[in-house]
C-alpha cells in the first residue's frame, strides 16, 4: 500500500472542494442521508422477508403428510392381499383333501359320496370367488404402488429444490446483512459531516413523516404539490434547511 505525500493530500482536498464543495449544501446532504435511509429501509424489509422464509417448509411437510397417508393405504391393501391369498390357499387345500376322500375309494356309500361331491363343487365356487377378490386387491395394490412411487419421486425433487432455495436464501441474507452494515456505516459518516442541528431536524421530521426531505421541482414541493412562495424558494436556495410551509418537510432544490 502506498502512502500519500502531503502535496498529494492537498491536491485531493482541493479536488474534493472543487468537485463537491460549492454544491454540497446542507439540504443536499440531508437529501443524500434520506436516500441512504430509504435504501436501508428497503434492504431491511427484504432481509426480514427472506429471514422469515428461511426454514419455512410448510409445502414440503404437507407433501410428506400426503405421501405418508398413501403409504399407509398401500400397507393396508398389502395386508388385505395377504389375507385374501391365504383364504384362497386355505380353500384350495380344503378342496384337495375333499377330493382325496372323494376319489380315494374309502367312501363307498353313494349318499355320502354325492354329498361330498356337492360339498366340493360348493367349495370350488367359493374358491373362484375368493380368487377374483384377491385379483381385484392385487390391482389396487399395483395402482397404489405406482402412486406412492410417483409421490416419493415428487417429494425428493421438491426436497432438492427446497435445499437449493434455502442455500440461495442464506447467501442473499448474508449479502443483505453486509450491504446493510455498509449503508449504516455510510450513514454514520455522512451524518457526522452534516451540521448537527440539521440532522436533529431531519430526525424529528422523519419520526412524523416519511420521507422528511422533499425535492423542489419547478417551484413546487414534490411531495405535497404546493407551489412555494418566492421567499421560501429564495431561502431554500441558500442551502440551509428550510421547511415547506405546507407539509413541513425540508426543501431540497436539486
Ligand atoms: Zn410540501
Amino acid at each position: 500500500m502506498s502512502t500519500l505525500t502531503s502535496s498529494q493530500l492537498i491536491l485531493c482536498g482541493l479536488r474534493y472542494r472543487i468537485g463537491n464543495g460549492d454544491k454540497m449544501t446542507v439540504a443536499r446532504q440531508l437529501y443524500q442521508l434520506q436516500e441512504i435511509d430509504l435504501e436501508i429501509e428497503s434492504e431491511e424489509k427484504s432481509l426480514s422477508q427472506k429471514t422469515s422464509q428461511l426454514g419455512e417448509r410448510q409445502t414440503l411437510d404437507n407433501a410428506q403428510v400426503r405421501l405418508t397417508s398413501e403409504q399407509q393405504h398401500l400397507d393396508e391393501l398389502r395386508r388385505q392381499q395377504h389375507d385374501a391369498e391365504w383364504e384362497v390357499d386355505d380353500m384350495l387345500s380344503k378342496i384337495a383333501s375333499a377330493e382325496e376322500k372323494l376319489y380315494g375309494g374309502k367312501i363307498t356309500n353313494p349318499k355320502e359320496l354325492s354329498s361330498l361331491q356337492h360339498e366340493v363343487s360348493m367349495m370350488k365356487g367359493k374358491s373362484d370367488e375368493l380368487e377374483n377378490r384377491a385379483l381385484e386387491i392385487i390391482d389396487l395394490v399395483e395402482a397404489a404402488e405406482k402412486s406412492v412411487a410417483g409421490a416419493t419421486g415428487e417429494l425428493q425433487k421438491m426436497e432438492a429444490e427446497w435445499q437449493r432455495q434455502q442455500r440461495q436464501l442464506s447467501e442473499e441474507i448474508e449479502q443483505l446483512k453486509s450491504r446493510l452494515a455498509e449503508l449504516r456505516q455510510k450513514r454514520q459518516q455522512l451524518s457526522e459531516e452534516i451540521d448537527s442541528p440539521a440532522v436533529k431536524l431531519y430526525e424529528k421530521i422523519r419520526q412524523q413523516k416519511k420521507p422528511p426531505v422533499a425535492r423542489v421541482e419547478q417551484g413546487i414541493c414534490h411531495i405535497c404539490r404546493i407551489s412555494l412562495s418566492a421567499s421560501e424558494l429564495q431561502r431554500a436556495r441558500g442551502g440551509q434547511p428550510v421547511q415547506c410551509g405546507s407539509c413541513g418537510r425540508i426543501l431540497f432544490i436539486p
